[in-house]
């Protein structure tokens, strides 16, 4: 098969290594790519936004399978693009990536499937917004209805914190994204992630994860892309998994299908475990970043087969192997990230960092080549992931990995995997 992956990630990145170590590849190409991928596959520079460039491109390379890495690519329709030309696509349609595109869908349909979430109020104007907010009181969570990159999110601690972010979205702070905005109640409880491959009617159940949003070590400062996260998460234990199943992602398959949007790739189900059991917080349409990171090295299976079912509707009768061990991925930023990374200082050391053990693998997100020179080309830049027994094995393992790499431009949290090594001393 010839397979065209889209994206530039460390998410795409262990994609690409997973999907060239499967028999059935002939050729993988990677559309824009970045220098990790480009060990396993070959990048071609396509804007990921001109649709019309990756249908000619697909075509003019007889390309079997397009995988779809970053969200926007679907929200924006590539995939009925695709699809409308016969191309094959893993990914949904842009009707189906409105769980992740619209917050304001995501909790009608909630609403209407019965599926646990936080209460909630749909507002497009400030002073309704703001009278719903007054009448639940902090705290309290206001959300611009679109795509954000995660800054559209305020939990407010305080009512005046929660009036503000809606004047914020709504004086156009998001664009387009905070013409609407939702306003909801506050869950307690511990995170999760939930992922699952679906093919329109079934889902596969596809690990657990933990991650960590905030840049600073305990949890702290501003929210980021994703400093590091692990694989699985304890909290979400097989009877856990089963309501989720039953409660959140089976009633979304069905809804889903019902309104004539049948739901096609990875749903990663973002979770709040609270006294009640699991609430759902959103959906998102494809992989987490960096939680794809410690899927895929913990997966035993060929990615190729499963994303060829999840096309063909034939999940139904299949299952997933996993390595016993747990993984963790740690991310090395640039310094001044997520507000202004530093970019283009030099990183040494990272083919010689990992030995040929597979205990640890080194995933490229933003980096460039200059010649032989690595050098720091965005805000996350690589992502250091390694295997073990338990959380504390791989995290040790991990910061071992970390310490070989020589760049004293970038930095990452010490602390990552937390909550499951605390867990595991008890
Ligand atoms: P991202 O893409 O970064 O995951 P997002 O912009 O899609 O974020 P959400 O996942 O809905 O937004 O919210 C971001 C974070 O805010 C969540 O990971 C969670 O920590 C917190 N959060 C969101 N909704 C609630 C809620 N109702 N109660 C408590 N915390 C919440």
């Amino acid at each position: 098969m010839n397979v065209l992956l889209i994206g530039s990630g460390g998410r795409e990145h262990a994609l690409a290594w997973k999907i060239a170590a499967s028999p059935l590849l002939t050729k993988l190409y990677a559309a824009p790519g970045n220098p990790g991928i480009s060990e396993e596959a070959e990048c071609v520079p396509l804007d990921i936004a001109d649709h019309a460039a990756i249908v000619a491109f697909a075509r003019d390379n007889r390309i079997d399978l397009v995988v779809v890495g970053p969200e926007a690519p679907l929200v924006a329709g590539l995939a009925d693009d695709l699809a409308s030309a016969g191309i094959r696509v893993f990914g949904p349609s842009a009707d189906a990536a409105r769980l992740e595109g619209s917050k304001g869908f995501t909790k009608d349909f909630c609403a209407r499937y019965n599926i646990p979430t936080a209460a909630y109020g749909r507002f497009n104007n400030a002073p309704k917004a703001k009278a719903y907010a007054r009448s639940v009181g902090a705290p309290i969570v206001v959300k611009a209805d679109g795509l954000a990159a995660g800054k559209g999110v305020t939990v407010a601690m305080t009512l005046e914190e929660a009036l503000d972010a809606i004047d914020q979205c709504f004086e156009g702070a998001f664009g387009e994204a905070g013409a609407e905005v939702v306003v909801e109640e506050f869950l307690e409880g511990e995170e999760a992630s939930f992922f699952c491959l679906c093919d329109g009617q079934n889902a596969l159940p596809f690990g657990t994860a933990q991650d960590h949003k905030r840049v600073g070590e305990g949890d702290t400062g501003p929210n980021t892309g994703g400093m590091g996260a692990y694989s699985p998460a304890p909290i979400l234990s097989d009877d856990m998994v089963e309501r989720v199943m039953a409660e959140i992602v089976r009633p979304t398959m069905i809804g889903m299908a019902e309104m004539g949007t049948p739901f096609v790739g990875v749903l990663f189900v973002g979770l709040m475990i609270g006294p009640d059991g699991p609430k759902l917080i959103e959906y998102n349409v494809r992989f987490g970043d960096p939680e794809c990171q410690v899927l895929m090295m913990r997966l035993k299976d060929d990615l190729l087969v499963l994303m060829n079912a999840a096309v063909d509707g034939q999940l139904g009768h299949l299952s997933v192997r996993w390595r016993d061990d747990a993984a963790l991925t740690v991310v090395l930023a640039a310094k001044g990230y997520p507000a202004a990374p530093e970019k283009g200082s030099q990183i040494v050391g990272v083919a010689d960092a990992v030995g040929d053990d597979g205990v640890a693998k080194v995933f490229h997100a933003g980096t460039r080549l200059d010649g032989d020179r690595l050098l720091a080309a965005g805000g996350r830049v690589l992502n250091v992931t390694a295997l073990g027994e338990t959380v504390s094995q791989a995290q040790r393992r991990a910061y071992e990995t970390v310490d070989l790499i020589d760049w004293p431009e970038g930095f990452c949290r010490r602390d990552i995997g937390w909550r499951a090594v605390e867990r595991e001393a008890a």
